[in-house]
């Protein structure tokens, strides 16, 4: 399926960044074409209304939020069947990005209408620009997921991983998701970016070892940044010791030892032996 987003006349869905604090931070073009849609998809109508009056846009919102995406999608869709085209902010910074939006997209695409890109703001842009970690290749994980477990699973999948890792954080969880981090990832440099555009952005560059010497605000917003891990070298462990080191961050056996075999290229029966034989108790 192509998508010639300007050569059709359709009605069509703009997806558009607005700012993520400093007010001053949209384009000329996302203000154009909010003034231009029919109606203008918001999480919170009250915030949005903030954004759109300081602009003088004055169009219709309606709220598209995590609470009612499913039961809004059909009318949605056939507010484009009737030919109105539709803007979708969010409360802040770029929609889809931890915000809603995705599932949205996806349904206007398979109805078969264009999704046009009105680009600007994000946060883990303007904080991994900012970091002074390498920049390229990052991945960009969100919000870590809350359940312990899982986030142990995800952060144990990225230990050997060489991408800058970005995290968004709740500002009251920014201190233990940091001792997490430091505990499945090891120590590695940190950045956090607080408040990023507004009038009291701060940006700490610290490691994982030595954030707890700062004192973090428990206000406001955060942006984490964490390096890749470093080329590893692990010739000076046996296979035993390695299979230990792995537990240690928190990998049963079975992933310790699976793991083992994978990065020092041998067979998993040769690791088991070896961790067997040394930790029969
Ligand atoms: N859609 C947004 C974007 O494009 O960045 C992100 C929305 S998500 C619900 C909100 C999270 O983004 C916050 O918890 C924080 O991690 C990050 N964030 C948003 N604005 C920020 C800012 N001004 N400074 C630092 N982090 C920010």
């Amino acid at each position: 399926m192509i998508q010639k987003s300007f050569d059709e006349q359709k009605p069509t869905l703009y997806v558009v960044a607005t700012p993520i604090g400093n007010l001053q931070d949209i384009t000329y073009r996302a203000v154009e074409t909010l003034k231009s849609v029919d109606l203008i998809l918001c999480e919170d109508t009250r915030i949005s209304g903030k954004l759109l009056k300081a602009y003088q846009i004055e169009k219709p919102l309606l709220s598209y939020h995590d609470h009612n995406k499913h039961l809004r999608e059909q009318d949605i869709l056939e507010h484009l069947k009737q030919g109105l085209s539709l803007a979708l902010i969010s409360d802040a910074g770029t929609p889809g990005i931890s915000d809603p939006g995705y599932e949205l997209i996806q349904a206007v695409i398979r109805e078969g209408y264009p999704v046009v890109s009105i680009p600007g703001a994000s946060a883990l842009l303007a904080a991994l620009v900012v970091s002074g970690l390498a920049i390229q290749p990052f991945v960009f994980l969100g919000f870590l997921p809350r359940k312990q477990s899982d986030k142990k699973t995800l952060l144990t999948s990225y230990s050997d991983r060489k991408e800058t890792l970005v995290i968004y954080e709740s500002p009251l969880r920014v201190e233990t998701t940091l001792k997490d981090l430091h505990h499945f990832l090891g120590n590695r440099h940190v950045v956090l970016a607080r408040e990023l555009t507004k009038r009291f952005e701060t940006i700490v560059r610290t490691t994982l070892d030595s954030v707890h010497e700062f004192t973090l605000d428990t206000r406001g917003e955060y942006v984490i940044i964490i390096d890749g891990a470093l080329e590893p070298n692990y010739d000076h462990l046996s296979l035993s010791e390695h299979v230990k080191f792995f537990l240690a961050q928190g990998l049963d056996e079975k992933e310790a030892m699976k793991k083992v075999a994978k990065l020092r290229q041998v067979s998993k029966s040769d690791v088991y032996k070896n961790y067997k034989v040394l930790h029969k108790d």
